[in-house]
């Protein structure tokens, strides 16, 4: 049985990722930093908690320790932020500890074993907001994070072997509750190109941005 790592899983897009992967047969380990919230959540899907505060590093070496080794990785986790970009340096330091630092040490951490089986799908969760093509928006140091991590999956792919795969989407603008929940669009919508991304043939795509399974431009 494939395994499956996907963090900020205990609501929203993440817990509809992780109920899709488990649709789809694999064994999910749903990380959340919250204890409670998480082991709820992962009573509900069928999946395994796992304790993850993707901002802390302590953390991520904690659960890497606990689950090993994964075929798939969904790096899911995010926050908002608010105001202008230079307007905080304690938002500015969450948002890039959240969305880049801690995919990027889950990807390091994880990835090698990947690497070892020949097998990884590594999906990381961006917005089109981090997309120099459409203007890099959001509030805070959220477009800059984005960017950010689309720019860390276009540069690991390129040093990751073509079976080992990872790949940025957007999921659109998704009812949750940092979506706000203005959207008709459900978080399981968001959750499709997560899911196909997931489960990719060799044949498949790595070191790109989707959005609804279409590629865009970085
Ligand atoms: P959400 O409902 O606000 O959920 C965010 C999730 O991330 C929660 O589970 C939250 O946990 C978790 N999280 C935040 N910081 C964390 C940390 N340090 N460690 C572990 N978990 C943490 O948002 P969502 O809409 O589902 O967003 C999921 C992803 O989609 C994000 O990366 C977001 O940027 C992206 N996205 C969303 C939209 C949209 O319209 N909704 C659009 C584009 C991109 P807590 O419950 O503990 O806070």
């Amino acid at each position: 049985m494939k395994k499956a790592l996907v963090t900020g899983g205990n609501r929203g897009i993440g817990f509809a990722i992780t109920q899709g992967l488990m649709a789809e047969g694999f064994e999910v380990y749903l990380g959340a930093r919250d204890w409670q919230l998480g082991e709820q959540a992962a009573i509900e899907a069928g999946a395994q908690f796992v304790q993850l505060d993707v901002s802390n590093p302590e953390s991520i070496r904690a659960a890497v320790n606990e689950i090993q080794a994964v075929d798939v990785l969904v790096n899911n986790a995010g926050v908002l932020g608010s105001g202008g970009v230079l307007d905080s340096e304690q938002e500015f330091a969450i948002s890039m500890a959240t969305m880049v630092h801690g995919p990027f040490l889950l990807m390091h951490l994880l990835a090698p074993a990947m690497i070892e089986n020949n097998y990884g799908r590594i999906v990381n969760i961006s917005s089109d907001w981090g997309l120099f093509s459409e203007g890099m928006k959001g509030p805070g140091g959220y477009g800059v994070a984005k960017a950010a991590l689309n720019a860390l999956t276009f540069s690991a792919a390129s040093s990751l072997p073509n079976n080992v795969k990872v790949n940025a989407m957007c999921p659109g603008w998704v009812n949750t509750r940092m979506g706000g929940f203005g959207s008709e669009r459900p978080p399981e919508k968001g959750a499709e190109t997560a899911i196909w991304l997931a489960t990719l043939p060799e044949t498949g795509p790595t070191g790109k941005f989707f959005r609804d399974k279409n590629e865009m431009a970085w």
